[in-house]
């Protein structure tokens, strides 16, 4: 395929979003765009489509803050922290909760130390294509769809203009709410209205969250292929950004998902994620029940040096 119909076939996948266009035909777009070019490295061909919809409006519109190249610049100085969270209640016994008031002092601790939550487009964008980062960028994402989000964690979004991710497993959404469950998971209209907010990204992990490095070729193919066409209806967006269950993945994983068309995932080895790990195996933070503030600010001093 040609250079600039690959460009314009990446405009379309950006541009259909944002005017409530077809799901489908921008996913199949994005497709085209990513096996194209894949033999020739990274992603050449997607210079414009994680730039927005899902960039932060505010650095956008400010021309000092951003610039764009057409071709891929991958930025070395590039390191940002992406912390990972799960269930946003408290549940005694499970580390991967979070104590009463832990998000609140910790999203006040980032404010009060001048970082800027940002989201994957924004960190796609400057890892390759010279998209300027405001000062101490960092990720929140959220994993497995939990209700809490809803809850404990969109509120204090809304309140302090933060964004964040959620990784969602598709074959979990549904309309009506669950509670009777130990760890409800968000409904289909909360995620819609979260991801409306422009706070709040869904992002995709897998279909039923299985340990994708014991899966046959097919298997792991409908988990992070088929998940993405279910999310996809439901937020209207294509999934861009993927995170593996429990962190699991193998070359053959990486593989997969880079032909699904993700422009960028997200694992659980733990550090700032930068150029060095590859698009597809980011590190991240985790951040647990037992996670003190103390502990927070330990694990992103590197960003206050
Ligand atoms: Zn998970």
């Amino acid at each position: 395929m040609p250079r600039r119909w690959i460009h314009l076939a990446a405009l379309f996948a950006i541009t259909l979003p944002l005017l409530g266009g077809c799901a489908a035909d921008t996913k199949n777009a994005m497709r085209v765009a990513a096996s194209t070019d894949s033999a020739k490295g990274i992603h050449q061909e997607q210079s414009v489509r994680g730039v927005s919809p899902l960039v932060d409006k505010h650095w956008v519109q400010d021309p000092r803050n951003y610039y764009e190249t057409q071709n891929v610049v991958i930025n070395k100085a590039v390191s940002v922290p992406i912390l990972e969270y799960h269930e946003a209640k408290y549940v005694p016994g499970d580390i991967a909760t979070l104590k009463p008031g832990q998000f609140l002092s910790e999203i006040e601790w980032l404010h009060r130390h001048n970082f800027h939550t940002i989201n994957f487009g924004q960190l796609y964008a400057a890892m390759y294509h010279g998209y300027k980062l405001p000062p101490r960028p960092i990720i929140l994402t959220f994993d497995d769809g939990y209700e809490s989000v809803y809850f404990n964690v969109y509120p204090l979004l809304k309140k302090y203009h933060d964004q964040a991710a959620l990784f969602v497993i598709a074959g979990y959404t549904h309309e009506k709410p669950n509670r009777k469950k130990e760890f409800p998971n968000l409904t289909i209209p909360e995620l819609r209205e979260m991801q409306a907010s422009g706070l709040v990204d869904v992002e995709d992990h897998t279909m039923t969250h299985p340990d994708l490095r014991t899966l046959s070729e097919s298997k792991a193919q409908y988990e992070i292929h088929g998940s993405a066409q279910v999310l996809e209806k439901i937020v209207n967006h294509p999934m861009l950004f993927f995170c593996y269950p429990d962190g699991g993945y193998t070359q053959e994983t990486i593989s997969l998902v880079r032909k699904a068309g993700y422009l960028l995932a997200v694992t659980q080895n733990g550090g700032y994620a930068n150029w060095r790990q590859g698009p597809w195996t980011l590190h991240r933070i985790s951040v647990l029940d037992f996670t003190t503030l103390q502990d927070f600010a330990k694990k992103l001093s590197p960003s206050l040096s």
